[in-house]
């Protein structure tokens, strides 16, 4: 266990050099306070839990100290932002101030956002509200829980410091660890303002230091977008597979390393809805739940257009054919191990779909339902189920089948069903009604209620004693909160 000066840097993208990134100092916010510290995160850099209680925590996560072999830089990077190119981009309002290695050897990137102007903040003031960084916080863990790969969140630090958005807030600042903070974005940034020397660069840092085992292969550029293509068909499968609407995927906004990253006006699916949009002010819907997988190739391809200068176009196409079928593949192991199933058969994929489609017409919740499907044999729980929909014919139908298809998947107790379909079905996701009931709370300086869901979420598959109203369908109020994309 280490205590907070015991950090060991080596700030390897810092030493690319000012052509990626610019030395910038973090703004401090007035009176700093903790709001929320992730014990899991903290371990991760090896950090005695107990230092996140002590005020040099809150000090340095609020920007008012630095340690002295943290060398803060903002990024530059550019990216499609829904659809349509801007040329420049860049850590506006967040700072990588250092990478921290742990006693494993793992690297990891301490940035902090809402850290105040750079010279990427266009017309934004640098500065990040308590609502949207708790809500990242939150977001973050939340998603590690249940083996989606992520962004991690140190903490979030809350101030007094005035900060206007539609209205007047408060700063904070959230502390984001991830193995790197490159995007696709900043493979665009050489390749469209034609720096081909940087982005060679860019392309062996991320190689060496992300990529190694892509090394041995014949043509290690090639073998390195094929792996970041496998990792993003992973990702969005589980997040179709667990209701995760990102809502802002955006080129600068999706990560290299295949995590999920960026956290805007996310959301996670209440009743199942493949239409829904969490994005308030996205009025096409391009980023909707189901276009996610889409938009998951058409970001693989912006990337590979900037990476034609390293890999032959034919060979970039091909490893993008490689998407689609690897999200069905991973999609379905998934869902099929979320209904119970143990073996895999052809019309799994229209069980599933069938299965959906009712949900959507009824409106059912699609957390809870998975949930309870496992707490009984298929033949009771379908029985149970069944009242949750409209079209009772229709899911009787469905029900039928699906009790056939358990009972061809092999002979097993009801507790070992339990136990397998409880393991992959979440009891607690982040719903935004939760995450709205604790921002109103810390608003008015009561941070109980985040540290609580935070810690009821980081077992989400595990029943809870007393936690009881954190598994629940949203009341009316929380059913269609506007996520606005101000932050
Ligand atoms: P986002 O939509 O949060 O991914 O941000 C898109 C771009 O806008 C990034 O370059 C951000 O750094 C920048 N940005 C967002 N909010 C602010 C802000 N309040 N101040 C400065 N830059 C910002
Ligand atoms: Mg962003």
């Amino acid at each position: 266990m280490k205590a907070l000066d015991e950090l060991t840097f080596d700030n390897r993208f810092a030493r690319l050099g000012d052509a990626f990134s610019t030395h910038v100092l973090p703004e401090p916010l007035d009176e700093p306070r903790l709001v929320v510290a992730s014990k899991a995160a903290m371990a991760l850099l090896d950090l005695d839990p107990a230092v996140a209680e002590t005020p040099v925590f809150a000090e340095l996560f609020g920007g008012h100290k630095l340690w002295a072999e943290a060398e803060p830089r903002a990024m530059v990077y550019s990216g499609h932002q829904f659809g349509g190119y801007t040329p420049q981009l860049g850590d506006g309002r967040g700072l990588l101030l250092g990478e921290v290695y742990n006693e494993a050897g793992e690297h990891w990137d301490l940035h902090l956002k809402g850290a105040g102007m750079t010279p990427y903040s266009r017309m934004g003031d640098g500065r990040a509200v308590l609502r949207s960084s708790i809500r990242e916080f939150l977001a973050s863990e939340a998603l590690h829980a249940l083996g989606i790969p992520t962004s991690r969140a140190l903490c979030v630090i809350g101030s007094s410091t005035p900060v206007w958005r539609e209205k007047q807030e408060r700063g904070a600042m959230v502390l984001r660890l991830a193995h790197s903070h490159i995007r696709f974005g900043h493979f665009e940034y050489f390749y469209y303002t034609k720096k081909p020397e940087q982005q060679a660069e860019l392309a062996e840092h991320v190689l060496n230091l992300h990529y190694p085992e892509c090394r041995e292969q014949p043509e290690p550029y090639l073998a390195m977008f094929r792996e970041i293509v496998e990792r993003n068909a992973e990702m969005i499968a589980k997040w179709q597979a667990y209701g995760f609407c990102h809502g802002v995927m955006n080129t600068d906004n999706m990560s290299i390393l295949g995590i999920t990253f960026d956290f805007g006006p996310f959301a996670f699916l209440d009743d199942f809805d493949a239409h829904f949009i969490c994005n308030h002010s996205d009025h096409e819907g391009r980023y909707s739940f189901s276009n996610q997988v889409p938009i998951g190739q058409w970001n693989l391809s912006a990337l590979a257009q900037a990476l034609t200068p390293f890999i032959s176009v034919e060979a970039l196409k091909e490893a993008l054919g490689l998407y689609l079928p690897l999200y069905q593949a991973h999609y379905l192991d998934l869902m099929r191990r979320r209904l119970g199933l143990t073996t895999a058969e052809e019309d799994d994929q229209t069980l599933v779909e069938g299965l959906l489609k009712l949900m959507q017409n009824s409106g059912v919740d699609y957390t809870l339902f998975l949930r309870r499907l496992g707490d009984e044999s298929a033949t009771l729980a379908v029985a149970r189920l069944r009242d949750d929909f409209v079209d009772m014919a229709g899911f009787d139908a469905w029900a039928e089948r699906y009790k056939a298809r358990v009972a061809r998947d092999g002979d097993y107790t009801q507790e070992q069903r339990r136990e397998r379909m409880h393991a992959v079905n979440p009891l607690y996701i982040l719903r935004n009604y939760l995450a709205q009931n604790a921002i109103t709370a810390a608003e008015s300086g009561d941070y109980s209620e985040v540290r609580r869901l935070h810690d009821v979420l980081t077992r989400p598959f595990e029943e809870q004693a007393g936690m009881e109203q954190y598994a629940q369908r949203p009341p009316d109020w929380g059913k269609h909160l506007e996520i606005s994309c101000s932050s």
